[in-house]
Parts: structure tokens; sequence; C-alpha cells
């Protein structure tokens, strides 16, 4: 398992989470504290995806990365 911290935080509202990763590689995964704990879960999801599919390293655009 990568070295993943997860926070509650509050964000807009239209945002579920994002994954931020500082400089020695450690991510840091922000979840929308308002939205329901499925919605949570949802997002949690979709932000380890995108780790483990090393989407910050890619090249692609967001939108690609998005789509899935
Ligand atoms: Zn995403």
């Amino acid at each position: 398992m990568e070295d993943v911290c997860i926070r509650y935080i509050d964000l807009p509202c239209c945002v579920n989470g994002v994954t931020v990763q500082d400089e020695s590689g450690f991510y840091n995964v922000y979840i929308n504290a308002r939205l329901s704990i499925e919605s949570q879960n949802e997002a949690i999801k979709h932000e380890l995806t995108h780790i483990k599919r090393d989407d910050f390293y890619s090249l692609e655009s967001i939108q690609k990365v998005e789509s899935f």
C-alpha cells in the first residue's frame, strides 16, 4: 500500500475529493466532509484509483484522467 493520508475537510460543494502529492512523494487525500458517508467512500475509492494508476505522473489531460 502506498503512503496515503486521508483527511476530511470542508470543500466547495461540487468537489468530492482532491489528492495532493508532497515533495517526498507522500499522498494527502482530502475528502469533502460535507458529503454523505457513501459519497465519501466513493470519493476515497476514486482518489485511490488515481494514485494506483500513477495519474499524477501522467501527461494526460485532467479531463481524460477524470473519465473513468
Ligand atoms: Zn479524480
